[in-house]
């Protein structure tokens, strides 16, 4: 007889002042998003991309691959509430979330995966990574622009490239493996993975604690590190004899972490939490706190500080040119050549081609954006960056059809006002 033992456990960190993540944990389905967005944006964008997956719970699939489609069907219609969502209140323009969900189906696990939040398998002494970050920085090591330590210092490692209520269109990974006896699988956000190694998040999974007493353990050991960012870890041990009987926790967990809310009821809980208020939207940046932003403006002008010395000693136009962003020239979506900063009257950027791509035609969170400047690994990339940027909704026509997602039958589903 096969049984899991599950646990999860999250926490709002030590620096920032709310928790945006939420997680999933049912019999067979399992989830966790790391939402973004301001006021209450990035935590309806968590909330609302869980319920699809909650809504897997239960069934019964006749064949991996028609679990592994109702897992991949769960993913896109949570991209469509939140798109839907997004586009219809003002408030949450611009709000988004990653989404790592798994479907257990007798010895098969499937995942799917958007964004940075992870899922790991551990399987005897063995920590493996299952996901693929879906970031800036991820891209530059894949590419071996940067090294993995250069990354986990790098300015722009919070930039997703990939999130749940961005776009209509999503692609979305999926992996499915065969479960083995004791395997346990480690579903966690940014939060988990940014201060602690690898290695010391095995050493906890392998330390003989019992699974809800190695969860906390994990969040704690998180905090311990500073704690620099919402923390959610959901743990999953698969047993195949059943003698440790499985414990099935079946609750949803919203932002502030002392509420546990049973299922369904989490938008009157964030109904009680405050109004909504317009121009809440954000990029698509995890790191929109204060400090974050206050940080990445120090980062920015130390490294402008450091291009100005290299212009002056090292031939630095030469470094400039090989730098790329995509910004404004005025209305049009335009492609540079340097970083997006001056040093007194001199600009550290020129124009390298106008894509004719007009402002107007795109929401305004991301002509935000593109006001700061979004960077991109080479012109191939931010060409991509500039055909690929989400459009303005045109009208309520343009939004994903009524029934594509599971969610708007869930009490949650409905608009905030
Ligand atoms: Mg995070």
């Amino acid at each position: 007889m096969r049984s899991l033992e599950t646990a999860a456990a999250t926490d709002k960190g030590r620096v920032r002042s709310r928790n945006e993540d939420a997680y999933w944990v049912g019999e067979c389905a399992f989830g966790v998003a790391d939402g973004m967005g301001g006021h209450l944006a990035g935590d309806v964008a968590s909330a609302t991309a869980l319920l699809p997956v909650q809504a897997l719970d239960g069934k019964v699939f006749p064949d991996a691959p028609s679990a592994q489609a109702a897992l991949l069907d769960a993913i896109l219609a949570a991209n469509a509430a939140v798109v839907r969502k997004a586009a219809n209140e003002p408030s949450l323009y611009g709000m988004g979330t990653t989404l790592t969900a798994t479907l257990v189906e007798g010895r098969r696990l499937h995942v799917a995966h958007v964004g940075d939040s992870r899922a790991y398998l551990l399987r005897d002494d063995t920590f493996t990574q299952l996901t693929r970050d879906h970031t800036l920085v991820a891209h530059l090591i894949e590419e071996g622009q940067i090294t993995k330590e250069e990354a986990a210092v790098h300015p722009q490692r919070s930039i997703i490239t990939r999130a749940i209520g961005v776009d209509v269109d999503l692609d979305v990974d999926t992996l499915t493996i065969e479960l083995q006896d004791e395997d346990q699988i480690l579903l966690c956000s940014d939060g988990l993975t940014n201060p602690l190694s690898d290695e010391e998040i095995r050493g906890v999974l392998t330390a003989g604690l019992d699974a809800q007493g190695a969860a906390q353990r994990l969040v704690d050991l998180a905090n311990d590190h500073g704690g620099p960012d919402n923390i959610t870890v959901v743990l999953i041990r698969y047993h195949e004899d059943g003698a440790r009987n499985g414990q099935v926790r079946t609750m949803l967990i919203r932002p502030d972490d002392s509420q546990r809310v049973a299922q369904g009821d989490w938008a009157e809980s964030l109904g009680r939490m405050g109004k909504l208020t317009p121009g809440g939207g954000r990029p698509t940046d995890f790191d929109e706190s204060r400090q974050g932003r206050l940080a990445r403006r120090l980062v920015i002008a130390v490294a402008v500080a450091v291009v100005v010395l290299a212009l002056f000693t090292a031939g630095g136009w030469w470094l400039l040119s090989r730098s790329f962003f995509v910004g404004l020239d005025g209305d049009v979506v335009t492609i540079y050549r340097g970083v997006p900063a001056a040093v007194g009257p001199v600009e550290l950027s020129w124009v390298a081609e106008h894509t004719g791509l007009e402002a107007s035609e795109l929401p305004p969170w991301f002509v935000t954006r593109l006001r700061e400047g979004i960077a991109a690994a080479d012109l191939a990339d931010a060409r991509k960056i500039a055909q690929s940027a989400p459009r303005r909704e045109p009208s309520a026509d343009a939004s994903p059809p009524a029934d594509s997602s599971p969610a708007d039958g869930i009490p949650g589903a409905t608009p905030l006002q």
